[in-house]
């Protein structure tokens, strides 16, 4: 989700001497010191956080374990507070890497972990250092608080999130164990406030669309380009994208999502609420319309369908050389249950040109057998409770996340994963995430926090 956000490029840049502001918030601070970590992915170095966390977590009774990667400085980061073994664990998943930042569209450091105007201001303060405070911080008072535990809560704190391959996939193979859970919890989901402050609802994810490579490859003549013929190969790649850049996949919901846009539906102001209920209803002139309005919203487009973006052209090699063929990959992002072989016949009747190769970059790629993890889950239920609860009974929905996450080291092995980013953020905070000026706001943290440890209390606590 990354977006620039330029109205900031000229502004002035004030470094960090607001960072040593008290914040009367524990969970801010603890965000405070993890930003100041610069954990930019490449290289990431995310055993920095996890030395940070060790000092802080060991004393509390955690049992902790960082798992080396082969790349120096790259680990992973386990704390494990012992229950009586009653039930299986509870996990909280949360990734040290951040991605980079350019530096002179920011008005404050972004890894000094400026404290100003009632925020913490930081590359990572939403995705997803917030997030690991709130963990921790919930964690950490269930040590501090001596809750006694029927489940093992186990803490982990991830590498190669955003790139690389040392990510939680890589973990699981050779650690499982120590990662195996009951059930978990990650970033996914919104807490969506407007601009009054009021949360208007929470979203939490329960699945994740999946990405699929397709090369498009356009055929021609390779010969002399003194002599060129009319079946240039770039020609006729040129066409069939064009024919793409106008096509959109017909809508299609799974029952997470329809839940999603009946939730905002309901919590919506006019017209925006009657497009959302037109948009999954019975007329498909009204939901055409309706599709025409919500897909303004990228991600609200992006959540209503399988979606196509071209990222990558290869064609030539030299200049008097009309080459013979050229490809475009084509990121295709499809919701669960797509076949990839279907989406491949779908483009190829888009495109429509004998001359044009449409087909699979992994040819064995086939439909995702994950299933979206359930509702009728204690750990669900739990923190849709205490959402409702911390947030003056806002409407909780569950949601199906638009990108990846790596909560498909669980779910592929049939362990349900809730992803949310866990305090109320606005729409423009929103767009700060992989962008600019990133800020999350400490009266959200210490909400969040209240929320997250309320919800563990309900699945772990001891009765
Ligand atoms: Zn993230």
């Amino acid at each position: 989700m990354k977006r620039s956000f330029l109205a900031f490029a000229c502004a002035l840049a004030v470094s960090g001497q607001a960072a040593a502001q008290p914040t009367q918030s524990r969970t801010a601070e603890l965000l405070r010191d993890i930003i100041r970590l610069d954990t930019s992915n490449p290289p990431g170095r995310e055993g920095q956080v996890g030395d940070l966390l060790a000092a802080r977590l060991r004393p509390l009774g955690f049992e902790i374990t960082q798992v080396p990667t082969p790349e120096a400085g790259k680990s992973h980061f386990i704390a494990r507070l012992k229950g009586d073994g009653s039930k299986r664990p509870v996990l909280l998943a949360a990734h040290a890497d951040v991605v980079g930042v350019e530096r002179e569209k920011w008005t404050v450091d972004p890894f000094a972990g400026v404290v100003k105007d009632g925020h913490v201001y930081g590359r990572g303060a939403i995705d997803f250092k917030g997030g690991m405070a709130v963990f921790a911080r919930a964690v950490m008072q269930l040590a501090e608080n001596k809750v006694p535990l029927s489940r093992d809560v186990i803490f982990l704190v991830e590498a190669d999130e955003e790139a690389a391959q040392y990510n939680t996939s890589w973990l699981a193979r050779d650690h499982w164990d120590e990662i195996d859970a009951e059930f978990a919890l990650n970033e996914g989901g919104w807490i969506i406030k407007d601009d009054t402050g009021k949360v208007q609802y929470v979203s939490i994810s329960t699945a994740d669309k999946s990405s699929v490579a397709v090369i498009v490859t356009g055929k021609g003549t390779s010969t002399h380009s003194s002599m060129p013929r009319p079946d240039s190969a770039i020609f006729t790649l040129a066409r069939a994208l064009t024919k793409l850049s106008t096509y959109d996949f017909p809508l299609q919901f799974t029952p997470a999502s329809r839940q999603f846009f009946t939730t905002l539906a309901k919590t919506s102001p006019p017209p925006m609420s009657g497009y959302f209920r037109d948009v999954i209803g019975t007329d498909p002139s009204a939901a055409a319309r309706a599709d025409r309005e919500i897909s303004k919203d990228p991600l609200l487009h992006a959540l209503l369908r399988n979606t196509i973006a071209p990222v990558l052209l290869n064609g030539g090699f030299r200049s008097n050389v009309i080459p013979g063929s050229a490809d475009a990959t084509i990121n295709v992002r499809i919701i669960p249950g797509t076949d990839p072989n279907d989406v491949v016949k779908e483009l190829s009747r888009v495109i429509d040109d004998p001359n044009v190769m449409v087909r699979l970059q992994n040819p064995s790629a086939g439909p995702s057998r994950t299933p979206a993890s359930p509702e009728d889950n204690e750990l669900y239920r739990a923190l849709a409770q205490q959402a409702s609860r911390t947030f003056d009974g806002a409407e909780v929905t569950p949601y199906l996340f638009q990108a990846g996450t790596d909560a498909g080291a669980w779910r592929s092995r049939g362990i349900p994963v809730y992803g949310i980013y866990p305090y109320p953020i606005t729409a423009d905070e929103l767009t700060r995430m992989h962008g600019n000026d990133e800020k999350v706001s400490i009266e959200s943290l210490d909400r969040g926090t209240e929320m997250i440890y309320n919800t563990l209390v309900e699945v772990a606590a001891k009765r």
